[in-house]
């Protein structure tokens, strides 16, 4: 059984401690059998999961989310019928576009969520992994952790599906759009995204050992 532990100030859990994210009970960690999840005593929040995608794993998927994301900006994703006109456009052409027909706040949340989010937490995540391939911790990893953490851990594919949504549902209001190869690079992004939900990055913690300098 788990136990609570008292007195120990909530923030970023050392290795050999678990804290509920939900009532910020503080636990001894031990190791968790194969498929098992460890489950808050008070508030039945999950704490752990047995990993069963390693760092290799991990770092594979972080390459093909890459690969599918720069497919994703090369490749056109919609053609548009404009004044008579076939466009084929890529993202980027299209949140230019946006902006420009005066669909400003819609042009900066397609930027956000499907460019500039999603690029930083791949960037993130890659350069911890690449060390904690190694079992060492990457120049920064606890300020990257934290940030990893903040900005929620890889649960992208909401505000992915939404962003697209109302991007493709906009831009209808302009154009005839069609979509290209570029949309199914984005859906087989945000197929990986969605199993990177499934993973949680707090185990680096347990992975990786600080480098004694
Ligand atoms: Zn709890």
């Amino acid at each position: 059984m788990t136990m609570p532990v008292q007195g120990v100030q909530h923030g970023i859990a050392p290795p050999t401690l678990w804290i509920c994210e939900h009532c910020d009970t503080v636990f001894r960690r031990r190791v968790l059998a194969c498929g098992e999840v460890a489950r808050c005593a008070r508030c039945d929040a999950i704490l752990a999961r047995h990993h069963r995608v390693g760092v290799r794993g991990m770092l594979a998927l972080v390459l093909t989310a890459m690969i599918a994301f720069i497919q994703g900006n090369i490749w056109p994703i919609v053609t548009l019928g404009l004044n008579g006109h076939l466009i084929s456009t890529t993202l980027w052409g299209c949140i230019v576009m946006m902006w420009n027909e005066h669909a400003q706040v819609v042009s900066v949340i397609a930027a956000m969520t499907l460019f500039f989010i999603p690029i930083f937490k791949m960037g993130l995540l890659g350069w911890v992994l690449l060390y904690a391939r190694k079992g060492e911790r990457a120049p920064g990893f606890r300020l990257a952790m934290v940030t990893l953490h903040r900005i929620g851990p890889w649960t992208m594919s909401e505000v992915f599906v939404l962003g697209t949504l109302v991007a493709i549902v906009k831009a209808h209001m302009y154009f005839d759009v069609v979509p290209n190869a570029g949309i199914f690079a984005y859906g087989v992004l945000m197929l990986i995204i969605t199993a990177f939900a499934s993973i949680d990055v707090r185990e680096l913690w347990d992975l990786t050992e600080e480098r004694r300098a």
